[in-house]
Parts: C-alpha cells; sequence; structure tokens
C-alpha cells in the first residue's frame, strides 16, 4: 500500500555536492517519479543560448541562485507535461523559501529526503567530480575514477572549481538551509546521512523510501 496520493511529488534535497544527483535516479527507479533537475535544466537552457540560459548563466558561473520568479516558470511549465500527472522527482529545487511557497500553490508534496554532508567532505566531492558528456554519467578522479574508454571525453563543470564551490555552499546555507526546518515543521523531511560511500548512502535513501512508500 502507498502512503501517499500517486499524484505527489517528492523533493531530494541537500547542498552543492551532497549527491542528489547520482541518489535521484535510484528514487526515479523506485518510485516511478520522473527527475527534475533545475540545475540541468537551467544548463541545457545556457547550452541552446536561450532567453531564460541567457539570464541565468552569469548567475550560475558566480555560484549564486537564479532569480525565483525565473525557476517558478520553468517548474511550473515542467508541472503541465503529461510525465508530471503522477508527481515528480525534484533534484535542486525549491531552493528558497519563496520557491517552495510557490511550489505548493502547484503540486503537492509527499517526502523532503534531506542529504546531510559536512562542507570540508562536499569541496573534495565537487572539485573531483567528472561528467561523461555523451551518457551524463557522474564520476569522480579517485573515489569512481572514469573507465578507460571514458576518460578521455569527461569533462568538469564551471562552475566546479573550489572559489566557486565556495560560493556555493555560502549560497547554500543562507538561502537554501532554511528550509529544512520548513518541511520539519511540515513533517516531511527525511534526514539521510549523505557522508558516506555512495553505495552506503544509496542504501540509506532507498530504505526510507520504502518506508514511506509501504506505509
Ligand atoms: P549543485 O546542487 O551542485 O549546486 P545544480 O546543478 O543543482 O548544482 O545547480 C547549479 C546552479 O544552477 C546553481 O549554483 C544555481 O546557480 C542554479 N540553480 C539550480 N537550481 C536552482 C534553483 N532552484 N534556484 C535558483 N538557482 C538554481
Amino acid at each position: 500500500m502507498v502512503s501517499w496520493e500517486r499524484s505527489e511529488s517528492i523533493i531530494l534535497f541537500g547542498p552543492p555536492g551532497a549527491g542528489k544527483g547520482t541518489q535521484s535516479g535510484l528514487i526515479s527507479e523506485i518510485t516511478g517519479k520522473p527527475q527534475v533537475s533545475t540545475g540541468d535544466m537551467l544548463r541545457e537552457a545556457v547550452g541552446e543560448q536561450s532567453d531564460v540560459g541567457n539570464e541565468a548563466k552569469a548567475y550560475m558561473e558566480k555560484g549564486l541562485l537564479v532569480p525565483d520568479s525565473i525557476i517558478i516558470e520553468l517548474i511550473r511549465r515542467r508541472l503541465q507535461r503529461e510525465d508530471a500527472s503522477d508527481g515528480l522527482l525534484f533534484d535542486g529545487f525549491p531552493r528558497t523559501i519563496p520557491q517552495a511557497q510557490a511550489l505548493e500553490g502547484l503540486t503537492p508534496v509527499s517526502m523532503v529526503l534531506s542529504l546531510n554532508v559536512p562542507d570540508d567532505i562536499i569541496i573534495g566531492r565537487i572539485t573531483g567530480r567528472r561528467t561523461d558528456p555523451d551518457t551524463g554519467e557522474i564520476y569522480h578522479i579517485a573515489h569512481r575514477p572514469p573507465p578507460d574508454d571514458v576518460v578521455d571525453r569527461v569533462i568538469q563543470r564551471t562552475d566546479d572549481t573550489e572559489e566557486t564551490v565556495r560560493q556555493r555552499l555560502s549560497t547554500f546555507h543562507s538561502q537554501t538551509a532554511p528550509l529544512e526546518s520548513y518541511y520539519r515543521e511540515k513533517g516531511i523531511l527525511v534526514e539521510i546521512d549523505g557522508a558516506g560511500p555512495m553505495g552506503e548512502v544509496s542504501t540509506l535513501v532507498r530504505d526510507a523510501v520504502n518506508r514511506r512508500t509501504e506505509g
């Protein structure tokens, strides 16, 4: 038996580099809810040089948040697509209280999974992070090195330098972290220790999602 209405959405919450991108694939598989990453949507818009992309680019490169109005419009439109009818899995959204309040008018949220990872671990994770542009697969130069046939094509995100990571963390603590108590007060926050190796975090995530879905 499911303990939430099928149309309810799930939020995967946590600082940059907490492993949201990695864990969202697993949660999407368990729940069947399509993953929506505002970071990926924005990077796509930047690549296409659309109006949204051109406006978002400077904020992203500095590690600052893109204005709420742009993000809320992206999400509003995404929720209108047919595959959103059973709810979505949000990764990297909402990131401010106004975004969370806007979401309430758009779709019900059943659970906020919060990955907790200390800042010092995050810096090491992000600066070593590399992505395969062909498959979207995420690697780490020390913890999960890309295989030989992929190593020559992996790329580093332009905002994954140490200086920008420190700014992104500071943005997270000042603007995004308050959402944790916001959702705790609503009784839907589930905290997960995200500091361990990927496999261990995946087990914790799987258990948490199954506990909620099996009710
Ligand atoms: P990370 O979680 O590692 O910071 P993302 O890919 O989620 O990476 O986000 C990259 C950048 O995109 C952020 O630093 C920010 O500039 C912008 N961004 C993504 N999602 C949002 C959002 N919900 N609100 C405002 N800005 C966002």
